[in-house]
């Protein structure tokens, strides 16, 4: 609302470089996927992604783009911790997806689409850490968002969906009508939320502990007495990225 510019991320980038590694890898055969051959791709991609204005804004140094480089890599091989995809029966990978669930607009991004056992699958990689089980719901409800979509676009309902966190486990959830209807629903309330305020104009903050890693918590008096709040009542998980402002 405020239009300020959206920070670059360097735990964000480090998985956008992963992705497109794993999206190339999995456009070969399956023979063909292994880690030489991601190594052969990120090789061949870093040059590109190096020069994106994003991965410029960060200011690495040489030692800071070696490990930078090294996180990627270990979440491209972590890929071989959770499945071996030299096994996997790839339908799509980056598929966008548009759709209308009864005026409500979608636009998603697909990592890939797999059939696995005979049944349509959606896989969504992730980069960063697993979460604690009561954070995982709006992760779940993001990917039956995607396959709900992908049903509405192709007519199969996609059996399972999936969350590849790299290096770590899958969290494998079967693709349910109740489900689907749940992340529909609450997209929809959502969208009556949002349309609402835009009318009104009217952007409460909402602070939670997830101020601690929000990019514009400098500018919101909000978010900083959250978290001065949280700081004091011991609350504020130390390895958030803000807590470093209140010791500032
Ligand atoms: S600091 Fe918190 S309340 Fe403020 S904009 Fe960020 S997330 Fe919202």
């Amino acid at each position: 609302m405020d239009r300020l510019p959206d920070p670059s991320s360097e735990p964000a980038l480090v998985g956008t470089f992963a992705h497109r590694v794993l999206e190339l890898l999995c456009q070969h055969p399956g023979s063909e996927r292994t880690i030489e051959q991601a190594k052969i791709i990120a090789r061949d991609a870093w040059p590109e992604f190096s020069e994106d204005e994003d991965y410029v804004a960060l200011g690495l140094d040489d030692d800071q783009a070696r490990a930078f480089r090294w996180q990627a890599w270990l979440a491209v091989t972590g890929l071989w911790r959770i499945e071996d995809p030299a096994d996997v029966e790839v339908v799509s990978t980056e598929q966008r997806i548009e759709v209308d669930f009864d005026g409500v607009p979608f636009v998603g991004v697909v990592d890939r689409v797999d059939r696995l056992g005979g049944q349509l699958t959606i896989s969504d990689y992730k980069s960063g850490t697993l979460p604690g089980h009561r954070w995982r719901h709006e992760k779940i409800q993001q990917v039956m968002l995607y396959a709900a979509a992908l049903g509405a676009h192709t007519g199969e309902r996609p059996a399972r969906a999936r969350l590849l966190y790299l290096g770590q486990r899958i969290l494998d959830v079967r693709v349910t009508q109740s489900r689907l209807d749940d992340a529909v629903n609450a997209l929809s309330e959502t969208w009556v939320e949002l349309s609402g305020a835009c009318e009104r104009e009217e952007f409460p903050p909402q602070p939670t502990v997830l101020c601690g890693w929000c990019p514009f918590v400098e500018q919101c008096p909000e978010g900083r007495a959250e978290l001065m709040a949280r700081s004091d009542a011991g609350s504020l998980p130390a390895h958030a990225p803000a807590a470093a402002l209140l010791v500032a």
